[in-house]
């Protein structure tokens, strides 16, 4: 297991040599010391990065050169996927299973943004025509520079994939920041970057602090890039920051996302894809839809089912068979989401189902799968993002009714709509303002489709090509193909 900090190609200890403590959620032990970043630290990785960039081969590869890189990587990924989803598990929570989709997720972004890299060869230059004759013009794409990631716990490799991959398959150089709470797994691709030889500079990995890491690497002028993911008030501080050196920025926040379900919708597929929506990885998942909106007819039913097998779900460390439920990631986000609970209890909600600690597991950041209802539409239980097992159900009787409800938000990151009649799902889908819509389903995530949000939910979009030119920048090259005189101050 990795604590070091990963800079120019070699690891380091950080220069004011401090550290923090990894806590396994589901057993509250301290399962490593990582060592804490701080600004200088944070200088050494953009200088490296910044060398590596402006002097050094990657970004003057052919993009099929890039590509042997980001397949070697994901091949590392690949080779080691069993042992990187445990490290995942006891730094994050997640049942194993969870981890183990994610990492390979993690190494299939890698891959396809390989793809990418070598169409990038094919397509990099486009000639355009220009109205008067006397000019050719094309338009190249090039890598914008060093690109800053900054990213959250619930997905720790995956996140790190997800903006690395493309930034590297561009051209781009890359300082990484995880979250806190989960920096294990990102230190472990480093180290696969390292052994696959990827020159060094190119991918540098800082650990540490918030504000200690993330706020100077934010603030960096050697950054020409941020990419963050993570809740809306640090990306309000990165944009900020962004601000003050008009830095390229790409934002993924937060969600309140809502989930229509209709009465001629499939009892039993609207309750697994209401579980599915709200309890993979305890909730705490940025497009969870939080707020499912089920039509009057089938509610009472719906409800009973949803309950039913909600009772069902089995909870424990994610390393035990058959654990769908894990402990939350960390002590604070358990605080923050039971007073989220008690909170609605006070503004008039009613807990159907769950909002304690399961009563079998004395250690660990445990909280049951939770079901309020009768959750009013100006309290914070509706409105504000709770980030754990905990959904908000309610009736409504007409489309209109349902559309309006969802969109009264002011996030729009995802939302699903699920009934059997196609044209329905299809107005419904048009209707709602989201970056991401699903249809008879709720979450599944493709790495070839753009994902981001509307309103405060972010600006930009990750994966696909969309996420590919989050790194890259457009140049036009305008030649005045002629021998004829310009003519406009010598007159001739
Ligand atoms: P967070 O905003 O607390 O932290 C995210 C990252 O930012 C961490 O690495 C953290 O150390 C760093 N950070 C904190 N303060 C900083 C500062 N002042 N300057 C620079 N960096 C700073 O979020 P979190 O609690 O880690 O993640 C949960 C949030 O992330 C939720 O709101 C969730 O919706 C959102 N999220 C969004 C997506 C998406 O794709 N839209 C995906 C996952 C998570």
């Amino acid at each position: 297991m990795r604590n070091q900090l990963y800079i120019d190609g070699k690891w380091a200890d950080p220069v004011q040599g401090g550290m923090f403590d990894v806590i396994n959620p589901a057993t509250e032990e301290v399962i490593q010391q990582v060592g804490a970043g701080t600004a200088e630290d944070i200088d050494a990785a953009v200088s490296a990065a910044r060398r590596a960039f402006d002097t050094g081969e990657w970004p003057r590869l052919r993009g099929a050169e890039r590509a042997k890189y980001l397949r070697a990587i994901a091949a590392g990924i690949r080779e080691r996927q069993a042992e990187i989803a445990l490290l995942e598990v006891r730094d994050n929570g997640k049942p194993l299973p969870e981890a183990e989709w994610d990492i390979g997720d993690a190494a299939g972004c890698f891959e396809f943004y390989a793809n990418l890299a070598e169409q990038f060869d094919n397509g990099a230059e486009e000639a355009i025509t220009l109205p008067d004759p006397r000019f050719t013009s094309k338009v190249v794409k090039e890598p914008v520079g060093v690109a800053a990631a900054i990213i959250p716990w619930n997905y720790p490799l995956l996140m790190a994939a997800w903006k690395v991959a493309p930034a590297l398959a561009a051209g781009c150089t890359v300082v990484l920041k995880p979250s806190e709470l989960t920096p294990l797994t990102a230190l472990e691709l480093a180290a696969i970057a390292d052994n696959v030889g990827l020159p060094a500079g190119v991918l540098n990995i800082v650990t540490g602090l918030g504000g200690e890491a993330g706020q100077p690497l934010a603030e960096h002028p050697g950054v020409d890039k941020l990419a963050f993911t993570g809740s809306v008030p640090t990306g309000s501080k990165i944009m900020a920051a962004a601000a003050r050196d008009i830095k390229k920025v790409s934002l993924e926040l937060g969600g309140k996302s809502p989930f229509l379900i209709f009465e001629d919708a499939d009892i039993e597929q609207a309750v697994e894809w209401i579980m599915f929506g709200i309890f993979w990885n305890q909730g705490q998942v940025c497009s969870a839809t939080s707020r499912v909106l089920v039509q009057e007819r089938l509610y009472a039913p719906l409800l009973e089912r949803l309950v039913a097998e909600t009772r069902k779900i089995k909870i424990g460390g994610g390393e035990g068979k058959g654990v769908l439920l894990g402990p939350l990631v960390s002590q604070r986000q358990y605080e923050l989401v039971t007073r989220a609970i008690s909170v609605a209890k006070d503004a008039g909600a009613n807990v159907v189902i769950g909002g304690n600690r399961p009563e079998n597991l004395e250690k660990g950041y445990f909280l049951e799968p939770t079901i309020l209802t009768d959750v009013p539409l100006d309290s914070a239980a509706w409105t504000e993002e709770i980030f754990g097992p905990v959904v908000c159900i309610r009736p409504f009787s007409a489309e209109d009714d349902a559309v309006r409800l969802a969109n009264d938000s002011r996030f729009g990151l995802a939302a699903a709509v699920m009934s059997k009649d196609g044209a329905r799902a299809d107005r419904v889908a048009a209707a709602l303002r989201a970056g991401i819509v699903w249809i008879n389903c709720s979450q599944p995530t493709f790495t070839e489709a753009p994902w981001g949000g509307y309103k405060q939910s972010g600006i930009g979009r990750e994966l696909g090509r969309w996420g590919f030119e989050n790194y890259l920048e457009t140049k036009q090259i305008t030649k005045y193909a002629t021998d004829e005189r310009w003519g406009w101050y010598i007159k001739s």
